[in-house]
């Protein structure tokens, strides 16, 4: 490879004017690109067999985190993007078989879904429709993790941001008992005011190649939430929260006008 600097000065000028045009090019048709081409990973958090926390009245995460991302899905396909339904058959027992899904279907961001317990010693015991359950008190709200050993970590949190200030605007407390972990892992603020949380161990984000943010959409083992949560109305809400913050974070390519297109396309085919 021949060296610019041993041309002669009027040479060198010419060349470093097209170098920079062509630069300038290829910098324009950058930004113009959308992010991927592919869809937005929507991952069903927990499956059947372990089916993650069990609710105040007795129902496991599983089915909140099921309801809830088939209203994600449904949301961003309505605003005309494409999304690729994770685990929501209930079998996927393999972590790393999530973000390794998602990567083989070309998706440009991983949103795993979730909903929120607390520490076992904040359990009490109460008792619904003669079942005995676990509730507790004095924890609600949304939080989100992001991965520092995700290699996409400054559009990871900017996407959680995003989404945690839209959950705020509507209305929704920051969930803050998560500072430290059961077995006393620290897990530092992100950004304390959108309820940003690193989690830098978490299989599904550490193990995505593209953005990741986990969300936990609220606490199920609070009396109040858990009813709140199950309401069409809270997971539309929350769903426009995730498709407004993603549009934000520049993780959306569809139009800005959402409502205005039709879609018909059910979740989890991730075809155009
Ligand atoms: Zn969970």
């Amino acid at each position: 490879m021949m060296a610019p600097n041993s041309l002669p000065p009027a040479v060198r000028g010419r060349r470093r004017v097209r170098l920079l045009a062509r630069g300038a090019g290829l910098l324009a048709c950058l930004l113009a690109l959308p992010v991927s081409a592919g869809p937005v990973a929507v991952d069903v958090g927990h499956y059947l067999a372990r089916p993650g926390a069990i609710s105040a009245r007795g129902i496991p995460e599983f089915e909140y985190n099921h309801s809830l991302a088939a209203v994600i899905a449904a949301r961003l396909q309505a605003g005309g993007d494409t999304v690729r339904l994770i685990g929501h058959r209930g079998e996927m027992a393999d972590l790393w078989a999530r973000p390794r899904e998602a990567e083989a279907g070309g998706a440009r961001f991983f949103l795993s879904i979730h909903h929120d317990s607390v520490k076992e010693e904040a359990l009490r015991p109460w008792v619904w429709q003669s079942q005995a359950r676990h509730y507790a008190e004095g924890f609600t709200g949304f939080s989100l993790f992001v991965s520092r050993l995700n290699p996409q970590l400054d559009a990871s949190v900017a996407c959680a941001s995003a989404i945690g200030a839209r959950l705020r605007e509507a209305g929704l407390p920051v969930a803050r008992h998560h500072g430290v972990s059961a077995s006393g892992t620290l897990r530092p603020w992100a950004d304390e005011d959108n309820g940003v949380y690193f989690y830098d161990n978490l299989v599904v984000l550490k193990g995505a190649s593209m953005p990741a943010v986990l969300l936990e959409a609220g606490v199920i083992v609070d009396r109040d939430e858990e009813q709140s949560l199950a309401t069409p109305e809270r997971r539309a809400l929350t769903a426009d929260a995730v498709a407004a913050g993603l549009r934000a974070c520049g993780m959306l390519t569809a139009s800005a006008n959402p409502r205005a297109t039709g879609d018909s396309k059910r979740p989890g085919t991730g075809s155009p």
